[in-house]
Formats: C-alpha cells, structure tokens, sequence
C-alpha cells in the first residue's frame, strides 16, 4: 500500500504526495484536509485525515487528466529539506545542497532541479592550476608581493 507523504510548497502551504501526483491544500476542516491536484487544469481531487501521519483518506483521490509522475516527489522533497536546513542550520549553502543530493533518490537524479547556480558556485571555487613558466620558475604573478615588490627568489 502507498503512504500519503507529506510536503511543502515553497510558500509552506501542506502539499501531499501519493501514488505518482503530488496534491496541494484546498481547504480544511475541523476533520479532514482536501487537496486539490498540483496540476489546477486537473479535477484530481482528494480528501485526508488532518493528521497526515495517519495516512488516511476521507475520500480516495478522484481521477486525473494527466499521467502520474513519481519523480515528482523527489524534486519537491529535495527542495523541502534544503530549506529546512537552511531555516534550522548555519552551515555553509554547499553542504547543505550536498548533503541533499547525497539522498536523493538516483531514479529520479536527471531531473534534479538543473542548478546553473551551484554550478558556478563550484567553477569559482576552483581555482586555475599554477603552471610553472618554461624555466620552471613561478609565474610572474606569484612572485611578487602584495605590494607587487619581486620577492628575493
Ligand atoms: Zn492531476
């Protein structure tokens, strides 16, 4: 049986994840949450138990007009835990996104959201290999001071 797994959206408004579509919060009541499709051209509807962890729907999700993607949890729930830890940490933005990667799921790896920016973050992080000169002297950039004086080399 699958279980009702329970995100956010970016603006942490109660998402939930089932059987390949992902659902964000409609409405609530006093006894259950219903749950309208992620997809607003989509009549997929559901309705659960308010407290989630019971995995309980009031009424089994209707049908959707669309094909489930259950990859689609994935690159919502990376998101959810980056954010998380970036609420509840102080470590550095890179750890963070590594160890979020660590976890995810290598199925749904390809659709990674394609982070052009971590990528640069990464490429300024390297820096450029020293090359000797042909006289396997140091450049001349390394062989000055910081007040551009020759070191006594
Ligand atoms: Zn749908």
């Amino acid at each position: 049986m699958n279980d009702i797994k329970s995100l956010s959206s970016s603006k942490g408004i109660p998402m939930i994840y089932y059987d390949g579509y992902i659902y964000t919060l409609c409405r609530m009541t006093d006894e259950k949450m219903i749950f309208q499709c992620e997809d607003r051209d989509c009549k997929g509807r559901c309705q659960c138990h308010t407290n989630l962890k019971m995995n309980i729907f009031v009424q089994q999700p209707s049908n959707h007009s669309h094909v489930s993607d259950p990859n689609r949890y994935h690159t919502v729930k990376i998101k959810n835990d980056i954010k998380q830890r970036a609420d509840t940490t102080d470590e550095k933005t890179s750890i963070t996104i590594h160890d979020a990667m660590r976890t995810f799921s290598l199925n749904a790896v390809n659709l990674l959201p394609t982070d052009e920016t971590l990528a640069k973050t990464i490429r300024r992080r390297r820096r450029p290999s020293i090359l000797l000169d042909p006289s396997s002297r140091l450049p001349q950039s390394l062989r000055l001071t910081g007040r551009d004086e020759s070191f006594a080399l």
